[in-house]
């Protein structure tokens, strides 16, 4: 098998709905893909699926990565961000995959952790709480967990939902930078002047697969529009998280 990811009629469901319905298709080892569909689309599950969080209900996801080898960045608001805990030590919690549930983190693994909290723009940040932090440097706080994790696959579930636009330039540099250097990167994102810009590689899902493939064709007017119409068929009172579809540029 490739170096990738590959999904055969990939079905997930909870309580037996399906959330996530006949996926197939690969994520290309050192691909940066964005994943866009409405909200209540399967995103979230996808993820969670590919890095073996979730069982398939039907379908598989096949790869040659061991379960340390994921970074995983979940939604913000599954995460607590009032539990006392200091920015040193949740981007050391990045390390725990290297030196096993009981090691020690030594100082070598204190020094990389220091400096991945500079790359992030944090340095000196960390003896703070991470209460005590605005959003956006929160966010930079997980990413530099990442940076330590040092994952070949990272999976960022709307890393840049109500962030600033400062972080976000300064984080999606961060995401390129892991690009460059052969990783797979996945993320679920909402602005598709981003996904244009920045990601190769699009997969647009609505619980079904809508496209995945190159961005520019995947993000066409007629998919956005396929993916909207089965947003507003499967939920006509949920708030649909879809931009204008406009044409591919
Ligand atoms: P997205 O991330 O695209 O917004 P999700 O993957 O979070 O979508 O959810 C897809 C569908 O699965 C939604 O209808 C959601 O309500 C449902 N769902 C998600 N998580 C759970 C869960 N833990 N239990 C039951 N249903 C869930
Ligand atoms: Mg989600």
């Amino acid at each position: 098998m490739s170096g990738g990811i590959t999904l055969d009629n990939l079905t997930v469901a909870y309580d037996r709905h399906p959330a996530v319905h006949h996926v197939s298709g690969t994520l290309k080892e050192g691909s940066l893909t964005a994943i866009a569909g409405p909200n209540g689309a399967g995103k979230s599950t996808l993820i969670k699926t590919i890095m073996g969080e979730l069982r398939p209900a039907e379908g598989s996801v096949t790869h040659n990565f061991s379960r340390k080898d994921f970074g995983y960045l979940p939604q913000a608001a599954d995460i607590n961000r009032r539990f006392p805990i200091s920015v040193m030590d949740t981007v050391l919690l990045g390390a725990w995959k290297m030196s096993g549930a009981f090691g020690r983190i030594g100082r070598q693994m204190q020094a990389k952790a220091e400096e991945a909290l500079a790359t992030v723009g944090l340095e000196g940040f960390g003896a703070r709480p991470i209460s005590a932090l605005s959003a956006g440097q929160f966010q930079r706080v997980l990413f530099a967990r990442l940076l330590l994790q040092d994952a070949r696959v990272i999976l960022l579930d709307e890393p840049f939902t109500a962030i600033d636009a400062r972080t976000t330039s300064d984080l999606i540099r961060i995401i390129t930078g892991w690009h460059g250097e052969g990783r797979t990167v996945v993320a679920v994102l909402h602005d598709f002047d981003q996904v244009r810009a920045y990601f190769p590689q699009t997969l647009l899902i609505a619980r079904e697969l809508i496209g995945w493939g190159r961005t520019e064709d995947t993000l066409s007017a007629a998919n956005l529009m396929k993916a909207r119409a089965m947003a507003e068929k499967w939920d006509e009172k949920a708030g649909v998280c879809m931009p204008d579809a406009r044409p591919a540029a």
